[in-house]
């Protein structure tokens, strides 16, 4: 079976939305071409004085339902295929939660682990200032993703606005609070990946208390999703990352303490795991939240969980999807489980258009309603059409987006 990448399982999801739509030949068209694609050579000075080249990308996948909206990702593995897929989930994710938004993606391969913290900026700096051209509060609005971080949405809010020469807050987001950045922003995803768990137990009927929790990635997602379960009274049993998985600790915050002060995840009385025994443990809820790919044909079969939560972006292939569904395992897919975070960035851009700032209160509030809608949407649809919550995620959101193209027509 030919390999599967982020794109293919993007387009895969995709056509069969299209399917499930009765949509035509010229719908797939529109809906499966990026609309703007750039590459750019991001230069940089290394501290020693080498110059280094590496490769950047932006794509707008979609500006049907109104300015771009994408991470940034700063990662080796990152290419424009990976890009384009990830702009892909972004634009049915946005028309999914019904964020006036289109879809975008963007990045450098670069392991930001070999970067001082003055290179890291001189490289953001001057990634900002090369696809400057097509960024902007009314453009497409970069946000963090993998790899990158508010200090980095710093940067790029200043390089943006020494060119604009005024401030310009709203052309990033997930941006410290003193720049403009909303209250809530930073543990938003994780927040909406436990708000789903949860409501994925509801629909399991599966007791919250002292559920159980295995979580891939303790990164912004897995680790803000692991608080978040734990003061929701479930049991965070092992995480992992780049490194490989620990089970056996107390709570998510003395080893998170024990992270921030070694390096790793090996506090005292933890027992080592790896990337696929985590996967596979017999959990109730398994999240994954890492990078694509986790769960493939050649895992699939081997999970125990009853839950699957997407923190990250396309975790799961087309090919683990089918074994998922045939065990029976409930699915909350990435553009659900994960909008947590775009919401909130949503959020920030409306507070600084208007220069008004919300109380935490009132961010999460109103996270909460919009994905508590989002999310009855997909299970209505998903038992209404019998199909997956996936499949459900994605009808919505193609749906959405192929009635604005409609009602928009075509120029000239
Ligand atoms: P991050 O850089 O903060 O953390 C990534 C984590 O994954 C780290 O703990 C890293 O060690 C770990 N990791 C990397 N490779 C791994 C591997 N092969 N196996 C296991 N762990 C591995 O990134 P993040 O912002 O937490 O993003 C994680 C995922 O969530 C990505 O797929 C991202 O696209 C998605 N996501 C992020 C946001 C956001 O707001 N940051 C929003 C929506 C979706």
């Amino acid at each position: 079976m030919a390999t599967e990448s982020a794109l293919d399982t993007a387009r895969s999801q995709l056509r069969r939305a299209v399917e499930l739509l009765k949509l035509s030949e010229n719908d797939w068209q529109t809906l499966s071409t990026p609309r703007r694609i750039l590459e750019v050579a991001v230069p940089l000075r290394r501290d020693n004085g080498n110059v280094e080249m590496y490769k950047g990308f932006r794509v707008q996948y979609s500006t049907t339902r109104g300015p771009s909206k994408g991470g940034v990702r700063f990662h080796p593995a990152i290419d424009m295929d990976e890009t384009v897929a990830l702009a892909m989930l972004m634009t049915w994710k946005c028309a999914l939660t019904n964020l006036p938004y289109g879809g975008a993606k963007g990045g450098i391969a670069v392991d930001v682990h070999d970067l001082s913290l003055s290179e890291n900026e001189r490289l953001t700096r001057r990634y900002t200032s090369e696809i400057l051209p097509i960024i902007g509060p009314e453009r497409d609005i970069p946000a963090p993703d993998v790899g990158t971080d508010e200090r980095n949405m710093a940067w790029m809010m200043d390089t943006y606005s020494v060119n604009a020469g005024f401030s310009v807050p709203g052309v990033v987001t997930g941006k410290p609070i003193v720049l403009g950045g909303s209250l809530g922003r930073t543990s938003a995803t994780g927040d909406g990946v436990a708000i789903s768990a949860i409501e994925a137990l509801r629909v399991k009927g599966i007791s919250q208390a002292g559920a159980t929790v295995a979580i891939q990635g303790f990164g912004k997602v897995g680790y803000w999703t692991a608080i978040a379960l734990e003061n929701f009274g479930l049991k965070i049993v092992a995480v992992s990352d780049v490194h490989g998985g620990v089970t056996g600790f107390k709570n998510v915050t003395e080893l998170w303490n024990h992270f921030q002060a070694n390096g790793n995840l090996n506090a005292p009385g933890t027992e080592k795991l790896t990337q696929e025994e985590l996967i596979q443990l017999d959990v109730d809820v398994l999240i994954p939240a890492a990078l694509a790919d986790a769960i493939t044909q050649a895992n699939a079969s081997g999970i125990r969980a009853k839950i699957i939560v997407e923190g990250a972006n396309a975790p799961t292939t087309p090919g683990g999807d089918a074994i998922l569904n045939d065990k029976n395992i409930l699915v909350v897919p990435d553009i659900l489980a994960n909008s947590g975070g775009v919401i909130v960035s949503y959020f920030e851009w409306v507070q600084d258009k208007q220069n008004y700032f919300w109380t935490a209160d009132e961010v999460k509030s109103n996270l909460n309603d919009i994905l508590m809608r989002s999310f009855r949407e997909v299970e209505a649809m998903a038992t209404s059409m019998n199909i997956s919550w996936r499949e459900a995620a994605h009808v919505i959101g193609v749906a959405r987006v192929a009635q604005a193209h409609k009602l928009r027509g075509l120029y000239p």
